[in-house]
C-alpha cells in the first residue's frame, strides 16, 4: 500500500487562534508541509482532476501558493508563472487591486509571463472570502489566459469564495473545508 493512501490531510493542518489577529483562525499548513508524506499526498490530491486536462502553466500566489504551485506543475509537467505582490517583481508587469478588510491591495504578473489563449491553473493554499484568487483570475484574463480551473487545499466555504470564483466561471477544487472563518 502507498505511503500516501490513509493520511488525513486536515489533521496536519495546524489551526492558530487569533492569528495574526483576534478572533481569526489561522489555518496554518506548515505543518502539513513539514510532514513528508502529507506533503506528497497533498500534492497527489491537488492535481488528481487536472491530470487529462491540457494545461500549459500553473499560477501559484505568493507566497504559499509558491510552495504548492511549484510541485503542482512539476506534477502536471508544466511550467510555473508566479503572481506577487506589488513591487516584487523585477520585469515589467500588470496589475490588479482588490479589496481588503481595511484598504486596497494589489497583486502583479509579468506582462509577458502567458501567451494569449493559454490554459492556466491557479493555486494558492486556502481561499477565503476569495478576493485574492479573484483578483488573480482577472490578472490572468488580462494577459488573455484561459483560467481551466482553480486548486486550493482549504475552502472556509461560510466566507463565499469558492461560489465567487464559479460566478467569474472558474471551478475550485479543494481538499477539505473549515466551518466559519
Ligand atoms: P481571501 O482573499 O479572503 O480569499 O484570502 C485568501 C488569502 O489569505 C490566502 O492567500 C490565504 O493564505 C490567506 N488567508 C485568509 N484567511 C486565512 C486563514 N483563516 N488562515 C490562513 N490563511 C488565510
Amino acid at each position: 500500500m502507498s505511503l500516501t493512501a490513509n493520511i488525513d490531510l486536515k489533521d496536519l493542518v495546524r489551526t492558530v487562534p487569533d492569528y495574526p489577529k483576534p478572533g481569526i483562525m489561522f489555518r496554518d499548513i506548515t505543518t502539513l508541509l513539514g510532514h513528508a508524506n502529507g506533503f506528497q499526498a497533498c500534492i497527489e490530491q491537488l492535481v488528481r482532476p487536472f491530470r487529462n486536462q491540457r494545461i500549459e502553466s500553473v499560477a501559484g500566489i505568493e507566497a504559499r501558493g509558491f510552495i504548492l504551485g511549484g510541485a503542482v506543475a512539476d506534477r502536471l509537467h508544466c511550467r510555473f508563472i508566479p503572481i506577487r505582490k506589488k513591487g516584487k517583481l523585477p520585469g515589467k508587469a500588470v496589475g490588479q487591486d482588490y479589496e481588503l478588510e481595511y484598504g486596497i491591495d494589489v497583486i502583479e504578473i509579468h506582462e509577458d509571463a502567458l501567451n494569449a489563449g493559454e490554459p492556466v491553473l491557479l493555486v494558492d493554499d486556502l481561499i477565503a472570502t476569495g478576493g485574492t484568487a479573484e483578483a488573480a483570475v482577472k490578472l490572468l484574463r488580462k494577459l488573455h489566459a484561459e483560467v481551466v480551473g482553480a486548486a486550493f487545499v482549504i475552502d472556509l466555504p461560510d466566507l463565499g469564495g469558492s461560489a465567487r470564483l464559479a460566478k467569474l466561471g472558474v471551478e475550485c477544487h479543494t481538499l477539505m473545508t473549515f466551518e466559519g472563518d
